[in-house]
């Protein structure tokens, strides 16, 4: 999470080439104090500053210790050591809070350090390096002359420093042999920095993605009507046949009847009549075009043969896969080199932007981790990556440019590093560190079991999961969840290529319910549009999809898809005597609630049930001045902070070139959320938060210091909100809820949590 306020656009070029650059002088250079003095040497340079130093603490002494420095005297490295609270530079550590003053010597906190020469220095800027919570050093800028450090300016090296603070931690793992004492030589071709946003470590070979279209569903077409897609798909068979025939007589010439076999192995699976049954059937009655059909059908077909075990039975399938790429051939979709196809093992999945639709296809087994040159930390392919479990780094700029196909690449989704061609120093690194994440989970783990006999210390709270893909159900059960706060159903249509019909989701939803945890299962209705675009929906041209149709708009625009939506939840409810509840998302305006309460009750009425309850998304700032007119229309309330912190703060969720201004930590969030919460308890409202701050241990202590007690969040976030409402004392939130909301900036909110985490639960600032 950036924890700027705001940075002007202007300098953002000049910023981010400037931590392009350190990145990659910091990954050529060979140990810690090397990759400072170019830091350092890079700020002072590119920034027009006398003097930038970087402070680090000795964990041992406690002190801070000057590390590295453009302008200073050299000789002080090492030797200038200060207690936190000493002078400006231990004030900023020990006050976790940047400084800018351009009279450095009239600051009531000023020290001179002889050693440094530093005298001659009137302006002073100080940036704490903050890692997982911890102060682990400062960045300070001087200047001769008295300086006036623009806002913008100040913002900018707060962003700055965090990014410089990973870099820096990631060198001094790779040197472990004492500060700075490492052997030299390059670790890596290249370091990239972007922005970490599923957690994990991957490693293999770049795919870039462009995946064979002869291998992926076809893009959407008009249906001609049945009996001309069955003609277009009898032309095809016979075109692709004739041209299969052609090619294995020319292979009997040149390589023998045996190689031609395998062609006409092809050729007989296009005739196979029991594939045509299959084709024929899809069109009439699902009024599926040609090519749509064809691939379901084989599709169906593989399913079948890839549940059998036997080797041979397996390959069939790719046979059968093949045979199915000649006929989408010969329906005109042009075919290409297949992404995943490239290498053995593993593959690092790059491409410039990646869609719902195209994560949710991601084969785990396969991608072992996924680059993007844009994206954002809740964009919605970031979220499918957390829960496919696959490593992300997005934002990496020029990514597509620097990286070639079949490079090899670490991939580190905590901290947002992309190493190319990383050395086996490197990669040992990140083994020992997948060691050290399991046992920090052990450590939570550990912890929840101590403390659990005392019961938990804030009394009421319910901790439920939200799911996007099947297989978290699961482990939603298995962190112990009560319940599912939020199960995103567009993933599952994202998953498919034509509408699914109301028995196909009837299936998926009894699946969902069977596999789900005990309790509540609050379904929200599709929330299609905007960044998640169905492939099979009709496309619309949206200058600003963003604010388009999306969602409940979206969905009510298809009576018929939210009709068997509804009726297909209804069974599913209704068989698996389900505590099913229906949420609406991005719901706007009273009759969005009123038109899907209606068909709720129309088809509880045919299915004899009472209707199951309806909740309402908060996620639009316009709900807040309505609620008066919205609550009676809603049994129950669940609050998306995702949504809700992109329309509050007019900040697209996906654009990383404003991802500085996205913060639920924002203060106009964090009042609005605490307004909200007042006015629910007082209309007798227990309302839940299903945004991704409900599942970061920072912005879960803030939801409880507001007085939320139902937090829907990620599987594996579960025990760790446990673990912290078992250690935070519920006396103390009253006044950290004063706290938090009288900071004036999202980066002074963090620092309150940050503390009262530290205090109450710091080893959750490494959950
Ligand atoms: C939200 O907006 O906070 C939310 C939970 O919905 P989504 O992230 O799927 O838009
Ligand atoms: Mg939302």
């Amino acid at each position: 999470m950036v924890t700027s306020d705001t940075v002007a656009p202007g300098e953002e070029g000049l910023y981010l080439r400037l931590l392009r650059d350190a990145a990659d002088a910091v990954a050529g250079a060979g140990t810690l104090d090397e990759a400072l003095a170019v830091t350092v040497d890079l700020v002072a340079e590119r920034l027009g500053f006398d003097v930038c130093s970087v402070y680090l603490s000795d964990e041992r002494a406690g002190d801070l210790v000057l590390a590295a420095t453009h302008g200073l005297r050299r000789e002080a490295i090492g030797q200038v050591r200060m207690r936190p609270g000493e002078g400006l530079t231990g004030h900023v550590a020990e006050g976790e809070q940047a400084l800018f003053t351009s009279r450095a010597d009239e600051h009531p906190r000023f020290k001179f350090f002889p050693e440094t020469g530093e005298e001659r220095f009137r302006s002073f800027g100080g940036v704490p390096l903050v890692r997982r919570g911890r102060c682990v050093g400062v960045l300070t800028v001087q200047t001769v002359r008295e300086y006036r450090f623009p806002a913008n300016e100040v913002v900018a090296l707060q962003t700055l420093a965090g990014q410089v603070v990973s870099l820096i931690d990631v060198k001094r793992r790779l040197a472990p042999a004492g500060a700075g004492r490492a052997a030299p030589g390059t670790p890596a071709r290249g370091l990239l920095v972007g922005l970490g946003t599923s957690p994990g470590v991957g490693l293999g070979r770049v795919a870039a993605l462009g995946v064979d279209p002869l291998r992926a569903p076809p893009p959407p077409r008009a249906f001609a009507g049945a009996d001309e897609e069955v003609a277009r798909f009898a032309r095809a068979r016979d075109a692709a046949a004739r041209e299969l025939e052609a090619f294995a007589a020319q292979i009997e010439g040149e390589h023998g009847a045996a190689a031609a076999a395998i062609i006409r192995v092809h050729e007989e699976l296009l005739r196979d009549p029991a594939l045509e049954e299959r084709v024929r059937a899809r069109v009439v009655e699902r009024q599926e075009p040609a090519e749509h059909a064809v691939y379901q059908a084989v599709e169906e077909v593989v399913e079948l043969l890839s549940g059998a075990g036997a080797a041979k039975v397996r390959e069939k399938a790719d046979d059968f896969r093949d045979a199915r790429a000649q006929l989408l051939r010969a329906l005109g979709i042009a075919g290409g080199p297949t992404a995943l196809d490239a290498g053995d093992g593993g593959v690092v999945l790059l491409a410039e932007v990646l869609t719902p639709a195209q994560t949710a296809h991601l084969d785990p087994a396969r991608v072992v981790a996924i680059v993007t040159q844009h994206g954002s930390e809740t964009s919605h392919a970031s979220i499918l990556a957390r829960s496919l479990g696959i490593p992300a780094v997005v934002a990496i700029p020029d990514l597509v440019a620097s990286v070639a196909q079949g490079e090899r690449l670490l991939v580190d989704g905590d901290n947002g590093f992309v190493f190319q061609d990383p050395a086996p120093q490197i990669e040992a690194e990140y083994c020992r560190r997948g060691e050290a994440a399991r046992a920090a989970a052990g450590v939570v783990a550990a912890e929840l079991a101590a403390r659990a006999p005392a019961g938990p210390r804030v009394a009421g709270v319910e901790l439920l999961a939200n799911v996007g893909l099947p297989h978290e159900l699961g482990a939603a059960r298995e962190h112990g969840a009560a319940g599912i706060g939020l199960l995103r159903t567009e993933f599952f249509f994202l998953q498919q290529h034509a509408w699914p019909t109301v028995k196909e989701q009837v299936a998926f939803y009894r699946r969902a319910l069977q596999a789900a945890p005990q309790g509540p299962v609050v379904v929200r209705l599709l929330d299609a549009g905007g960044d998640k675009t169905l492939p099979y929906a009709p496309a619309h041209d949206e200058p600003n999809p963003i604010l388009g149709l999306r969602s409940v708009r979206f969905l009510l625009s298809q009576p018929e898809v939210a009709r068997a939506q509804v009726e297909a939840l209804v069974e599913a409810a209704a068989v698996e005597q389900a505590d099913v509840r229906v949420l609406v998302p991005l719901v706007t305006a009273g009759w969005e609630l009123r038109a899907v309460r209606e068909l709720l009750e129309e088809a509880s009425a045919a299915r004899g049930v009472p209707p199951r309850p309806l909740g309402m998304m908060v996620e639009a700032p316009s709900v807040l001045y309505q609620l008066e007119h919205l609550l009676p229309l809603a049994d129950f309330v669940s609050l998306g902070t995702n949504d809700l912190t992109q329309y509050l703060l007019a900040v697209d969720r996906d654009n990383e070139l404003v991802r500085q201004y996205y913060s639920p930590y924002h203060p106009a969030v964090l009042r609005a959320l605490d307004w909200l919460q007042a006015r629910l308890a007082a209309d007798g409202r227990r309302p839940s938060v299903c945004g991704e701050m409900a599942g970061d241990p920072l912005g879960a202590l803030a939801l409880l210091a507001l007085g939320y007690r139902t937090l829907s969040v990620r599987p594996r976030a579960v025990q760790p909100v446990r673990c912290l409402v078992h250690c935070v004392d519920e006396a103390a939130l009253p006044a950290l809820r004063a706290e938090v909301l009288a900071a004036p900036t999202p980066a002074d909110v963090e620092r309150v949590l940050r503390r009262a985490l530290r205090q109450a639960a710091p080893f959750l600032l490494d959950a």
